[in-house]
């Protein structure tokens, strides 16, 4: 028997559900009638759980699919990358974009504006060998610093940029 199992935590299914969820989200609509479904084959207590939370609509009904809300919805997608993309670095950005990490965005808010436009306007772009503007960009934290992931804007090809937060204190 496998009883020797210690107790399921309720919290680590639900962000496991929320993350499959993402997996298998399509959008519906356009521009901003958008929203994001997803099939609802999970756990019925989790689906319960995730919509009492506030992050999918009601899963009890005939319809086979949820649709996230705005907070679910970015929740999701940052629970998909963090279980099953492996944890983003320097060396391994996040091959597909993510919404920005609730922890970098406020790394960055932290910023002043005028430092923020600077760091966009120099980064080093190894295709261009050069430094170059990062445009739709993103960001996620590693070991307590920012970095930012975003797309050339000379050549198009992804740039990453780690802001450290020693470097952002000698800038005050
Ligand atoms: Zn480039």
């Amino acid at each position: 028997m496998a009883s020797t199992l210690p107790t399921p935590d309720p919290d680590r299914i639900e962000d496991a559900v929320l993350a499959l969820l993402w997996l298998t989200a399509f959008v519906e609509g356009r521009g901003e009638f958008a929203y994001r479904r997803a099939w609802k084959g999970h756990d019925w207590e989790a689906l319960g759980r995730l919509h009492e939370k506030g992050l999918i609509s009601d899963p009890v009904g005939k319809s086979k699919s949820i649709v996230f809300t705005d907070e679910g919805e970015v929740r999701a997608g940052e629970l998909f990358g963090k279980l099953f993309c492996g944890t983003p670095t320097v060396e391994n950005p996040p091959k597909t974009r993510q919404p920005f990490a609730p922890s970098a965005i406020r790394l960055w808010e932290a910023i002043p504006e005028r430092h923020r436009q600077q760091i966009l306007d120099n980064v080093f772009c190894s295709h261009c060998a050069d430094m170059c503007r990062m445009e739709d960009f993103t960001g996620f934290k590693e070991l307590g610093d920012l970095i930012l992931r975003g797309f050339c804007g000379t050549c198009g090809k992804v740039v990453v940029r780690l802001v450290e937060t020693s470097e952002e204190k000698s800038h005050r």
